[in-house]
C-alpha cells in the first residue's frame, strides 16, 4: 500500500548512519535497506510516517514528522469508500 503522505518528511542522514540495521528491522513497510553498512531509503512511497525508525535509530540519523501516519491511512481508506476494512497495515 502506498500512502498519500508517502514519506514526504522522511530524511535519512547517511553520514550519521552506523549500519546497525535497526531501521530495517522495525519499519512495518520495508522502507529501508542496508547496503554496504549504510541505510538507504528504498521504498519511500511505502512510508506512513509512524516514526518507529526515528525512535529506534541509535545514531540519530533519521528525521520524520509523525503523529498522523495511522490516522491518515485509515481516513484515506474511508474517504475512498473502503473504510469498512480500513487499516494502516501496521500489524
Ligand atoms: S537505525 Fe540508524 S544507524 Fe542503524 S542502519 Fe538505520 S539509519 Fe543507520
Ligand atoms: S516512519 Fe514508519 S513507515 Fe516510515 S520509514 Fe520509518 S518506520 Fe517505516
Amino acid at each position: 500500500m502506498q500512502y498519500l503522505l508517502s514519506g514526504d518528511s522522511l530524511v535519512l542522514d547517511q553520514a550519521l548512519c552506523n549500519g546497525c540495521g535497526r531501521c530495517e528491522e522495525v519499519c512495518p513497510h520495508a522502507v529501508y535497506s542496508v547496503v554496504n553498512r549504510k541505510a538507504v531509503v528504498a521504498n519511500r512511497g511505502n512510508c506512513m510516517q509512524c516514526g518507529a525508525c526515528r525512535m529506534n535509530c541509535p545514531a540519530g540519523a533519521i528525521a520524520v514528522s509523525t503523529g498522523v501516519g495511522c490516522a491518515a491511512a485509515i481516513i484515506g481508506a474511508m474517504r475512498r469508500g473502503d473504510g469498512g476494512g480500513a487499516s494502516c497495515d501496521c500489524a
